[in-house]
């Protein structure tokens, strides 16, 4: 059963800057990884107390030095399911729906916001 989230940031579109998360949007709860090029953190937003499981991972491709970057947010309803989500590779959690996508490419001038449902 798909659950029923009520963030405002689960009503934006790729035009509407509500989408586009950042810092001022959430507290962080815990962090999960804190490694050079790849953090987890659980974030909670600080208007309507959705929780979310971040991802911050960028690709390292040792040319430019403007490498891809990808952020993910998983909506959640516990910490435990964060703790669960926290056992995936990056690469598993693009299987994960709905999730926020705020990615990033070397090419990209402006960030790709999207949701993926
Ligand atoms: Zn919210």
């Amino acid at each position: 059963m798909k659950k029923k989230f009520i963030c405002h940031l689960m009503n934006g579109t790729p035009t509407n800057s509500n989408l586009v998360p950042t810092s001022e949007h959430f507290i962080c709860l815990k962090i999960l990884a804190d490694e050079c090029h790849l953090f987890r953190y659980i974030l909670k937003c600080k208007r309507c107390g959705q929780i979310y499981f971040f991802e911050f991972y960028e690709v390292i491709d040792w040319v430019a030095g403007n490498d891809p970057q990808y952020s993910t947010y998983i909506p959640i309803s516990t910490i435990k399911e964060a703790e669960k989500l926290n056992t995936k590779s990056s690469f598993e959690l693009c299987y994960v729906t709905p999730r926020l996508q705020d990615d990033w490419g070397a090419k990209d001038t402006v960030k790709n916001v999207k949701w993926v449902r």
